[in-house]
């Protein structure tokens, strides 16, 4: 095809590759660890262990590349294994800026062991320019990380705006763009030098694989420290994780689609609600960064949303135990609808304000979704 194909097509054919001796459409699952050495001593081959390069990831990797309009990704075992790399890429002294509500696993490990490890990290609004400016250390500050839209308030951060000023610090941009996807947002063509997926969430789809993808817009010296992290750290993706992973790819379109247009349906219905106090979706005009949302976001607004229920955190903890069809669990991005105190599973120091649900919309039927969470919210109000 000589057009740019679709992220339709891209996925849909998992690039279009056929496995060269059996002609297979389909991939099959590679699980060796280690590869012959040719007689004369090369490994013309490029492959020699797993843990530094396996055939189990060409694809995926490959059809992530694309989708981001990269130059090159690496799969890890876990989002964390993927978001973490880049810091760890990083020399003691070093500094960084993240947003001030992110996504709370990997806030954790960088107020913990980063900090510990002497990477000095600033926690900012990043909805304001001026503040990440005044944020940033001349000559120290070598890495911005946004998260958008971020957990779990959905703040959207203008990634074009962001690369100007990082770029300007001599720094970098990377993006978690677990929420956005691929499908509707791509971060390096706005000016970011590295994304990030926790691809256990919309990426894979089905709540059954953990794994995490990096995708660079650049193979620098920066890069190979990351390839560097990722080959001596270990934290590589199994076999069938990969061949899960590109399975659930090829619907990624589909379904990101599907949950952004079921999760603006909700969001408006639920705005309405009498028990509900706010309704926090980027696809709403009421969002306060709509405007970048639509500038940024293309094809919808995400499968992501949170409500703050009157009341409190007693009847939001109420609400989310009265749910008969979406259930209460953890994570996101998968085909069936989750609920989620998110107050309760940050724990002590959580920014997270104790009346808030999050939302991940799945495939559900949307009609369905809403009333089952209108008769909970009901029910709540009927108790208090
Ligand atoms: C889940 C998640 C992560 C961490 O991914 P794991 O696969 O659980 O390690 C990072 N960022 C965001 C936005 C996430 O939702």
């Amino acid at each position: 095809m000589k057009n740019n194909p679709s992220p339709d097509t891209l996925c849909a054919q998992a690039l279009g590759w056929i496995e060269p001796t059996t002609k297979a459409l389909v991939p099959p699952v590679h699980v060796a660890t280690t590869f012959e050495r040719d007689p004369d001593n090369e490994y013309r081959s490029g492959r020699s262990y797993i843990r530094n390069d396996s055939p189990a990831w060409d694809q995926v990797e490959g059809l992530v590349t694309r989708l981001e309009g990269g130059a090159a990704t690496l799969a890890f075992a876990s989002g964390m294994a993927a978001a973490t790399a880049p810091f760890l890429a990083l020399k003691p002294g070093d500094h960084a800026i993240a947003p001030e509500v992110m996504y709370w696993g990997l806030r954790k490990w960088l107020v913990g062991p980063a900090r510990e490890w002497g990477i000095a990290v600033d926690f900012v609004d990043l909805t304001d320019p001026a503040q990440v400016r005044a944020a940033i250390r001349p000559g120290r500050t070598r890495l911005v990380w946004a998260e958008t839209p971020s957990n779990p308030l959905w703040q959207v951060f203008d990634l074009g705006a962001l690369a100007e000023i990082a770029h300007a610090a001599g720094a970098l941009l990377a993006v978690d763009s677990t929420a956005a996807t691929p499908i509707l947002t791509q971060p390096i063509g706005l000016g970011a030098d590295l994304v990030m997926h926790a691809a256990t969430k919309y990426l894979n789809g089905h709540s059954d694989v953990l794994a995490g993808t990096l995708t660079a817009a650049r193979t620098d010296a920066f890069w190979e420290r990351i390839v560097a992290v990722r080959t001596g750290g270990g934290a590589v993706l199994g076999a069938f994780e990969a061949w899960l992973l590109l399975r659930g790819m090829r619907t990624l379109p589909m379904r990101v689609r599907h949950a952004s247009a079921s999760a603006l349906f909700l969001a408006a219905h639920l705005e309405r609600l009498p028990q509900v106090a706010a309704v926090l979706y980027p696809g709403l005009a009421s969002h306060p960064q709509h405007a970048v949302a639509k500038r940024q976001m293309r094809g919808g607004f995400g499968g992501m949303l949170s409500i703050r229920v009157k009341g409190g955190e007693a009847a939001a903890i109420a609400c989310a135990a009265q749910v008969k069809l979406w259930k209460r669990a953890t994570s996101l991005g998968g085909v069936e609808s989750l609920i989620e105190h998110r107050a309760s599973i940050e724990g002590a120091g959580s920014p997270v304000p104790g009346d808030l649900l999050r939302l991940s919309v799945g495939l559900e039927g949307a009609e369905e979704l809403l009333a089952d969470l209108q008769q909970a919210l009901e029910g709540v109000g009927a108790e208090a």
